[in-house]
Formats: C-alpha cells, sequence, structure tokens
C-alpha cells in the first residue's frame, strides 16, 4: 500500500473515531433525574444502551488499533498469514485485520460456537417474553471479548 493511500485511510479512522466518540456520548446513560419510571422498562432501556455501548467501544479499539498500525507501516497486513488484505475489502470494512481467506477460515470456526450460545441462551429464555438481563449482558460480553467483525 502506497503511502498516500496510507493517509486517505488514517484520515478515514480519524473522522471514524470521532463520530464514534461522539454517538458514545449521546448514549451514555443516565437518569440523574430520579424520575420514577418503570424500573423493566428502565432495565431494558439499560441493557439496550450498554449493547450499543459495548459495540462502539470495541468499535473504538479496532479503530485505535488500525491508527497504530498505519503509524508502524504494518496496516493492510493480514494477522493471520502476514500477507496484504485486498484493497476492495479495506475499503469495504477498514478495520479489517484479516484477509478474506483467513477470514472465512476463522468464521467457519466461529459459526459452530455460536450455534451453541444461541441454544444455550435459548433455554434460559424459555418460559417468559422478557429477555432476561444477563442475555444481554452475555451478549456484551460477547462483544467485548469476541473479534468477530459485524
Ligand atoms: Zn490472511
Amino acid at each position: 500500500m502506497n503511502t498516500e493511500m496510507m493517509k486517505q485511510f488514517e484520515n478515514l479512522f480519524i473522522e471514524l473515531k470521532k463520530n464514534t466518540l461522539n454517538e458514545m456520548k449521546m448514549v451514555a446513560p443516565v437518569n440523574e433525574k430520579g424520575d420514577e419510571i418503570d424500573l423493566s422498562q428502565e432495565d431494558r432501556q439499560m441493557a439496550l444502551d450498554l449493547k450499543l455501548l459495548g459495540r462502539q467501544s470495541f468499535m473504538l479499539k479496532k479503530i485505535d488499533n488500525a491508527l497504530f498500525k498505519i503509524k508502524n507501516g504494518s496496516f493492510g497486513i493480514c494477522d493471520e498469514c502476514d500477507g496484504e488484505i485486498e484493497i476492495n475489502r479495506l475499503r469495504a470494512r477498514p478495520v479489517a485485520t484479516q484477509c478474506i481467506a483467513c477470514k472465512e477460515e476463522e468464521e467457519r470456526g466461529e459459526g459452530q460456537m455460536l450455534y451453541e450460545k444461541r441454544s444455550h441462551t435459548h433455554g434460559k429464555a424459555l418460559g417468559g417474553n422478557v429477555i432476561p438481563l444477563r442475555a444481554h449482558a452475555e451478549d456484551l460480553a460477547t462483544v467485548l471479548t469476541g473479534n468477530s467483525e459485524y
């Protein structure tokens, strides 16, 4: 990748980071008003906010990681095989850290894990039409610790 292109991606990431930070500020909870709000409603809203914040902070980490790579010149190199990530892939998904071949390899493995997780959560959610907060927390944990791209 040439310097000019690298610079373009850098600007893109700086912009992305700004937007993400702004979105996080908007979501950032909170109910300091002390209004009487239906608790379950509040819980559900909080779970949604947490989920969103989780995704955004996950995104921020990816952006910072990409900016770091641009600085040390390793941007656009696949984490797995050290090959170059296809430029069209980077245009479509600038935070990609793997080439298509490695990503597909990984997704095959993840598909199985996701399936197990889903059936597990489904079992717990049975018996009520309200999704328990814990299910959201699990989602959040997946978002924060997983390396899947959405
Ligand atoms: Zn690769």
